[in-house]
């Protein structure tokens, strides 16, 4: 089986394995716990939280663990909430775990705004400016798309909000990125940053949020008061232990350059037949938007599915009908029905790759003869 939908989870390292047995059988102690081997679990979080700051290049705040990056989204949108003439911009190009929010938001009375995209994936900069105000709360915007691998430019959303709404607070869903492309949130006057471990090889279930400044965030959850009572609940060591390992054995540069090349092998494979239409996205290498012309995305993954794995966009929008993003972009219905989505890992060798893009051919082709 090979698997190449990558941005929806990918394989957990072997070595994360060990690590959550060491913190769930042996050293398990509470972090919250006053005596030693509670408050040395407190010191070891504390040091992963300046790892990950570091990598981002977070010059203050604070790294706050939770569940997952759907987590991370709810909690840096409905606990930046304030009560007055606050607006909130978001990007359409969102993921369901920020764009619900956005909904739930706008249907409790709050003024939502959101920015469209233009037809490479990235947002339209000039409808940001359109849609700001000096009363913008919020601005949350995804540095890679999980559907097309487009990057938007944080730099010039920052410029856009400095001379619109400089007191405005700008969340990132950097879910895409993290531990593929470099981060810069000082560079960038990011004030919070969603990641998650499930996408680079750590464990499901655990994530984290960057927050420039803990004052701007109220929590959502209530209890014992931990994460800097921004999140409470006891920390899972374990998972949070494992994703530093999936953090610290990964090489950025080098998996990104490893990648490059695998999705240009596939491409090579794919263009052979003139129906395939590579999305023209000038983003990250590591996904690729596809559209199999004649056919329908579907039938190809379910043809396929013995066999090698891809993904029809977002696996948790995949339920609903059609694609927003690719709506938004404006696609055409068709072509969106024919589009699906793969995605690539560093790990995979280049043999996998090719089998992967002559079968994939193959089955396009063959599901054309029957179609037509
Ligand atoms: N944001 C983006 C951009 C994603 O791709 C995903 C996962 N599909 C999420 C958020 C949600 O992540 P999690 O599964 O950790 O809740």
């Amino acid at each position: 089986m090979i698997y190449l939908d990558n941005a929806a989870t990918t394989r957990m390292f072997e070595g994360c394995v060990e690590i959550i047995r060491e913190y769930s059988c042996y050293d398990f102690y509470n972090p919250s716990a006053i005596y030693y081997s509670g408050a040395e679990k407190l010191s070891l979080l504390n040091e992963q939280r300046q790892y990950i700051k570091k990598m981002i290049n977070a010059l203050s705040g604070d790294v706050i663990f939770t569940s997952g990056a759907t987590e991370s989204n709810n909690l840096a949108i409905f606990g930046s909430q304030r009560s007055g003439n606050c607006e909130y911009v978001f990007s359409n190009g969102e993921h369901p775990s920020v764009f619900n929010v956005a909904k739930s938001l706008e249907e409790k009375g709050s003024v939502v705004k959101f920015v469209n995209l233009q037809s490479n994936g990235q947002i339209d900069y000039e409808d940001l400016k359109n849609k700001l105000s000096s009363n913008t709360r919020l601005i949350s915007v995804m540095f890679v798309s999980n559907e097309t691998g487009a990057i938007n430019d944080i730099s010039k959303i920052d410029e856009i909000r400095k001379q619109i709404c400089p007191k405005a607070l700008l969340h990132v869903d950097a879910v895409q990125a993290f531990c593929k492309i470099n981060i810069d949130v000082a560079k960038w006057n990011v004030d919070l940053l969603t990641i998650s471990a499930h996408k680079f090889h750590g464990p499901k279930g655990v994530g984290a949020l960057y927050v420039k400044n803990k004052a701007s965030l109220k929590n959502i959850v209530f209890g014992g008061g931990q994460e800097f009572g921004v999140r409470s609940g006891t920390e899972n060591l374990p998972n949070i232990m494992a994703m530093m390992y999936a953090i610290k054995n990964i090489d950025i540069e080098k998996n990104y350059d490893l990648v490059k090349i695998k999705r240009q092998t596939l491409i090579n494979i794919l263009k052979q037949d003139e129906g395939v239409k590579i999305r023209e996205i000038d983003g990250s290498p590591y996904i690729l938007s596809v559209e199999f012309s004649g056919i329908n995305g579907e039938t190809l993954i379910h043809y396929l599915e013995n066999d090698i794995i891809i993904g029809i966009g977002s696996a948790c929008s995949s339920k609903k009908a059609g694609n927003r993003i690719l709506q938004n972009m404006g696609e055409s219905l068709d072509k969106i029905k024919s589009s699906v989505r793969i995605s690539f890992n560093a790990y995979q060798s280049i043999d996998e790759i090719e089998k992967a893009g002559e079968i994939i051919l193959k089955a396009y082709q063959d599901i054309k003869r029957r179609v037509s």
